[in-house]
């Protein structure tokens, strides 16, 4: 079946590209895109959230993020210095493995410079992502549903759910096999991975929070225990740094402007959402928005398109 709507974008970023984007702003911008997983086999958990790129269409979007920006280490972001053309930094979270196997190479190979946000509760345990054992746990188990309607959670639960949720979940049904939820989440960073690129000048690690817990679901309190526990544990590894992303990053639902003041007041030094929208130079280098990218973005059109609607966004223009 033709995708009308793919056609159209496709159109419309067609006929934008670099002069009608780049030349109708007065001002450069900093353009930081985010990614999650770069494989040609993402899990299962992975393609039911469209959170992947394959390999040729991570090549795509590089080439294309280094044709028309000046990409920079994640540590200039402070420095908020313009080299006269607009600016991208290349971000991951979470920390699947698909971004050590596949794309962190890739991106040595060309000397682009990245920083991976990562969870280091699922890489030093072999523990399952939250979202992923939510998720698997929507899908799979109707005790879950009814007890999230028992409870009136909101879907998707990954969003609602707070320890405690999970713990009386846990307590009054036991706990879910692991082994499965892994296997549907698919493979995760360890230890030892991210202490082979931990030598690298082109890699640093931000905070993620020590489990993919939303921000909003959490008290102050648990807050800060998680961010910390976080930060001890990428303490561990040389390349890491003060940096921090939001869990799931849309302003409102998963995090407010007093979250960015508590995370700064515990030593974050920037904070990063993903509201999808481009950031001024002028604008203030503590909080950072992002552009997720993803296989749906796998053209040069599309990825036109995709920057279109973030500068649109950025001037407070929707759709
Ligand atoms: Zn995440």
């Amino acid at each position: 079946m033709i995708n009308i709507k793919i056609i159209a974008k496709k159109a419309i970023g067609h006929a934008c590209e670099k002069k009608l984007i780049f030349n109708g702003n007065n001002s450069d911008f900093l353009a930081v895109f985010v990614f999650h997983e770069v494989s040609d086999n993402p899990s299962q958990f992975i393609l039911d959230h469209c959170l992947s790129s394959s390999i040729s269409t991570f090549r795509t979007q590089i080439e294309w993020i280094s044709e028309n920006f000046d990409i920079i280490h994640p540590c200039e972001i402070l420095s908020g210095k313009s080299m006269g053309r607009n600016q991208a930094v290349i971000t991951f979270d979470d920390g699947f493995a698909g971004v050590f196997e596949n794309a962190l190479p890739i991106l040595r190979d060309q000397r682009v410079p990245s920083i991976v946000f990562l969870n280091m509760q699922p890489a030093l345990e072999r523990f399952p992502l939250l979202p992923a054992k939510i998720a698997y746990l929507s899908k799979y188990s109707t005790y879950f549903n009814d007890f999230l309607a028992t409870k009136r959670i909101s879907k998707p639960a990954f969003l609602y759910a707070s320890p405690q949720l999970i713990f009386e979940f846990e307590d009054k049904f036991g706990s879910t096999d692991n082994e499965l939820i892994l296997k549907y989440q698919g493979a995760f960073v360890d230890m030892d991975t991210l202490k082979r690129w931990d030598d690298s000048s082109l890699v640093i690690y931000g905070n993620h929070l020590f489990q993919h817990w939303n921000v909003r679901a959490l008290s102050e309190l648990d807050l800060s225990e998680q961010f910390i526990m976080n930060r001890a544990a990428l303490s561990q590894l040389d390349n890491a740094c003060d940096f921090f992303a939001f869990t799931y990053g849309q302003k409102g639902i998963c995090w407010n402007n007093r979250d960015v003041d508590f995370l700064l007041s515990l030593g974050a030094k920037a904070v990063f959402s993903s509201n999808g929208r481009t950031n001024s130079l002028a604008s203030s280098r503590t909080l950072i928005d992002r552009i997720g990218l993803s296989e749906q973005d796998n053209t040069r059109s599309l990825l036109w398109f995709r920057l279109r609607q973030a500068v649109r966004a950025s001037y407070g223009v929707v759709g």
